[in-house]
């Protein structure tokens, strides 16, 4: 049932903080605590398919850590998930919370199934079968799930709206991401891929980049994918490739990114869930791999599809001076290493992709306060702390003399640290005269 690529996927996560460690302010029993997911919840969940017959599905919800506030993060469809990747992704999100400050632990859950070949009826039944299994594990103060790989904001609906009959009360706040009507916020949609365009911004002028001299390769064509494309296109930037599962396509004067947007969403089987739409077949360009489109001469590379597509195997040929994380986890410990001596700048996941859990927390915040803002005060709010908590880690970066992900992870670590340390330490407790 595991895939092969993610037996080590939650040890590879975990290696990353004993790095980080000798630059953070926090003690080691703390970081012990780190290490270890607070609760794992498995489940099976039988789905009556619309042929008669009954499959019986397996679903994940890991809650990694809840010191700094209650655990958040989303849920995924996918063949591939298992309880390695599902504890990784959960452990990501506690640092992607706290290195934007947000009172939030990290959570992640997922089921295992092929979600294109379900129908649209089958999906809702999984859905809502996944919330009456883990009904008591989530709730607005305690976990709040969201969409991630493969889900989107109407299977959010589903779930809240069967997680409030099992409650009998309306509870919007207990999971984000839904559809607007049904409490969810403006700007939610985009947000993964504003968030990491308000940190192209911020490079733009440190690094004096001319938007129409700038190539961006993205891999994955997905929401993440899609709305960063299209922000950056927006601003003149070239974006020379894009790609999704099925290939990917590169012109080297750029494309016209709306209507890569518009013939690719057109030519989607199930429109309203689904899109099996492939981007290579929709405009006149060369054909290349998703491989090939990590090693293309740009200024930028935006991973922004799986995790581990770039490797020791590939490291060395990685030609984009800037690597911008949308995705989570696409940098294994390894090639991080190369690509730090080969003086490459990475923008970790755990920043760059952020924008995405930041509208959730607004969502949650306007959900639990029954009052709904607009798309420009979201906009706003999500600039500003995208902005100073860039701005925060890339100066940790330069004043320690460390890579971007180390010093995103060590200012994590040391908030989690000080709220770990203000329920008293080894020292506190050893220490009977105070
Ligand atoms: N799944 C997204 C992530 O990996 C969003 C999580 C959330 O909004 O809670 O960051």
């Amino acid at each position: 049932m595991n895939a092969p690529t993610n037996v080590d996927l939650f040890s590879g996560a975990i290696a990353r903080l004993d790095k980080a460690f000798q630059y953070a302010d926090i003690d080691a029993e703390a970081l012990e605590r780190l290490k270890h997911p607070k609760q794992i919840l498995q489940v099976s969940v039988p789905v009556r398919m619309d042929d008669g017959s009954l499959k019986i599905f397996t679903g994940y919800r890991v809650r990694h850590d809840d010191t700094r506030g209650p655990t958040k993060g989303g849920l995924r469809y996918s063949p591939n998930v298992d309880i390695s990747e599902v504890k990784a992704l959960a452990f990501w999100m506690t640092f992607k919370c706290a290195v934007m400050n947000i009172p939030y632990g990290g959570a992640k859950g997922g089921i295992c199934v092929n979600p294109k070949e379900l129908s649209r009826l089958e999906l809702e039944r999984l859905s809502r079968g996944f919330i009456e299994q883990i009904a008591d594990f989530i709730g607005p103060e305690t976990d709040i799930p969201a969409p991630d790989m493969y889900t989107n904001a109407m299977i959010m609906g589903w779930m809240m709206d069967e997680y409030s009959k099992i409650h009998r009360r309306h509870t919007p706040g207990v999971i984000t991401g839904k559809p607007i009507p049904l409490g969810g916020s403006q700007g939610r949609e985009e947000a993964t891929g504003r968030g990491a365009y308000y940190c192209i911004k911020e490079l733009e002028k440190k690094r004096d980049w001319v938007p129409k001299k700038t190539r961006v390769a993205v891999q994955g064509f997905g929401n993440a994918g899609q709305s960063i494309a299209r922000l950056l296109h927006a601003d003149g930037y070239q974006i020379v490739a894009v790609s999704d599962s099925r290939g990917g396509i590169y012109k080297p004067e750029g494309f016209d990114i709306p209507s890569l947007i518009q013939i690719k969403n057109e030519s989607r089987r199930l429109q309203a869930v689904y899109c099996t739409g492939s981007v290579c077949e929709a405009v006149p360009s060369k054909s290349i791999t998703n491989e090939q489109l990590l090693e293309l001469d740009v200024d930028v590379l935006i991973p922004a599809a799986l995790e581990d597509v770039i490797t020791v195997s590939n490291a060395n040929q990685i030609k984009a001076p800037v690597i911008v994380e949308v995705a989570n986890g696409p940098t294994t410990g390894e090639a991080d290493e190369i690509l730090n001596e080969r003086g490459k700048l990475v923008v970790p996941d755990i920043l760059a992709n952020a924008g995405g859990v930041t509208v959730s927390y607004f969502e949650w915040v306007q959900n639990q306060q029954g009052f709904y803002w607009s798309l420009e005060e979201v906009q706003q709010r999500l600039h500003a702390m995208m902005t100073q908590e860039f701005n925060h880690v890339y100066d940790w970066m330069i004043e320690k003399r460390i890579d971007m992900r180390t010093a995103a992870y060590a200012v994590a670590l040391s908030r989690i640290g000080a709220a770990i340390a203000s329920l008293g330490t080894a020292q506190y407790f050893s220490d009977n005269d105070s």
